[in-house]
C-alpha cells in the first residue's frame, strides 16, 4: 500500500470503484473515463508502480486473469474483439503509477483511439 496511490486506495475500498471481478491478488474495475463500452482495468493488489516493478509471481497471475476476465466480457457484452494494453511510463501514456492492464472491448467498425 502506497499512501498517495490512488490504485491502492481503490483496492483498500477506499475510493468507490465498480469492481467487476476480485479474487486475493486482483481488483477489476470499469474504466472511469472508458475508451469503449465494457473498458475494464485489471489492478494488482500489490503496488508495483510499472512492469519493472512487478514481482514475478503478480506476473505469472496476472495474464491468467487478463484471459478469464476476457472471456467473460467477451460473453457478457457481444464484443468482437478486446485489446489487452498495459501502459508503462509517462513517454508511453502511463498515468497512474500503480501497474494496471486495461481490458478494452472492441465493436466492428469503432472509433476507438488507444
Ligand atoms: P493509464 O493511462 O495509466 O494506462 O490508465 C489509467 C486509467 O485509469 C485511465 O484509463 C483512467 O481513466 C483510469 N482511472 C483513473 N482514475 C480512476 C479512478 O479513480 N477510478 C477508475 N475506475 N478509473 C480510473
Ligand atoms: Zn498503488
Amino acid at each position: 500500500m502506497v499512501d498517495d496511490c490512488i490504485f491502492c486506495k481503490i483496492n483498500k475500498g477506499e475510493i468507490p470503484s465498480t469492481t467487476i471481478y476480485e479474487d486475493d491478488d486482483f481488483k477489476v474495475m470499469l474504466d472511469i473515463n472508458p475508451a469503449s463500452r465494457g473498458h475494464a482495468v485489471i489492478l494488482p493488489k500489490n503496488h508495483a508502480a510499472d512492469l519493472f516493478e512487478l514481482e514475478d509471481e503478480d506476473a505469472e497471475k496476472l495474464f491468467k486473469v487478463a484471459r478469464k476476465c476476457a472471456k467473460a466480457m467477451k460473453e457478457v457484452l457481444h464484443c468482437d474483439g478486446i485489446n489487452v494494453l498495459q501502459n508503462n511510463g509517462e513517454a508511453a501514456g502511463q498515468t497512474v503509477f500503480h501497474l494496471h492492464v486495461h481490458l478494452i472491448p472492441r465493436y466492428k467498425g469503432d472509433t476507438v483511439n488507444i
